[in-house]
């Protein structure tokens, strides 16, 4: 299936879904990646912590694809924020992907305790500068950090990339983000399974009224409401599965009562608890 792309505030634009890599064992990530690249997914969601660049940029390199059919993130990890600590993790980043160039950088969390996430911005667009990455983005930025970044230097993100399920909607989050054409990626997108999400009534009937999954309804509710999500699997046929969301279409019933479900159930820390 075509996958449609999501415009960005730069003029660059995003493949709107793509295939995460959290967890995915170093070990098996050449493996996983490559399989996934096999069902077709163009977009990998990466991240130094993730300890997996190295097996990304392996399948990348092995697979033959053109670099140009390829939308690549990583992330920096909040003990390089900076300045000249982000153009060394940048540099290590890439060498692992075995790349030249990254399609999108984010700041993987704010840490406000730290209070570096301005600098570091500033250092990110430099790197964009450079054109060694395409764009820039932030993860896990609530609106006071989106706020901060956008009254204190020149570059609107072009993404935030936060925790976003319907148990965890982030309204606020994502109302800012729409005034300021900041663009939702929406991770943990079926919850990373820590919620019954693919039991629940209001996603199992839309399944069974589509000939569908409830995870493929999960991440065709996400589509709808214009997120960008990469669903993470290690199995090729549910990476299959999650990539087969392109032939039906939730009516705003269906929509409306998965909207319904949020109940503020993150699965991970709030953002300014993480440093
Ligand atoms: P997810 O919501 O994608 O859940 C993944 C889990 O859901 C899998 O391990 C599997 O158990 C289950 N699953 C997947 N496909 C399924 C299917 N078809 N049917 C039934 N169960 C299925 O969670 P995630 O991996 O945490 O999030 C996706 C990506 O988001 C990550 O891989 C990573 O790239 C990114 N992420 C970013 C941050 C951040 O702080 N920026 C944090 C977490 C994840």
């Amino acid at each position: 299936p075509l996958v449609p792309r999501v415009q960005l505030n730069d003029g660059n634009s995003i493949p709107q879904l793509g295939f995460g890599v959290f967890k995915v064992d170093p070990k098996q990530t050449e493996r996983i990646v490559a399989e996934a690249l096999e069902v077709g997914y163009r977009h990998i969601d990466t991240a130094r912590i993730y300890g997996n660049e190295a097996g990304v940029g392996r399948a990348i390199a092995e697979s033959g694809i053109p670099r140009e059919q390829l939308f690549v993130t990583t992330k920096l990890w909040n003990d390089d924020q900076g300045t000249q600590s982000v153009f060394d993790a940048f540099d290590r980043s890439l060498e692992r992907l075995g790349l030249d160039h990254v399609d999108l950088y984010l700041i993987h969390w704010p840490t406000p305790a730290n209070d570096r996430y301005v600098e570091t911005w500033r250092a990110f667009e430099q790197l964009r500068a450079s054109g060694r990455t395409r764009s820039i983005g932030v993860s896990n930025f609530l609106v006071p950090h989106l706020e901060r970044l956008l009254a204190e230097t020149e570059t609107v993100p072009a993404v935030d990339q936060i925790e976003l399920h319907p148990y965890h909607q982030q309204p606020a989050t994502a109302a800012f983000a729409e005034e300021h054409r900041i663009a939702i990626e929406a991770w943990g997108p079926l919850g990373q399974g820590k919620y019954p999400l693919l039991e629940l009534p209001e996603v199992t009937d839309a399944a069974g009224a589509h000939g569908v999954t409830p995870a493929q309804v999960v991440i065709r509710w996400h589509l709808q409401r214009g997120h960008i999500v990469f669903p993470k699997s290690n199995r090729p046929e549910r990476m299959a599965e999650n990539f087969d969301v392109f032939g039906f279409e939730l009516d705003e019933a269906e929509m409306d009562a998965i909207t319904g479900l949020e109940r503020e159930g993150r699965v991970s820390s709030h953002p300014d608890a993480v440093n």
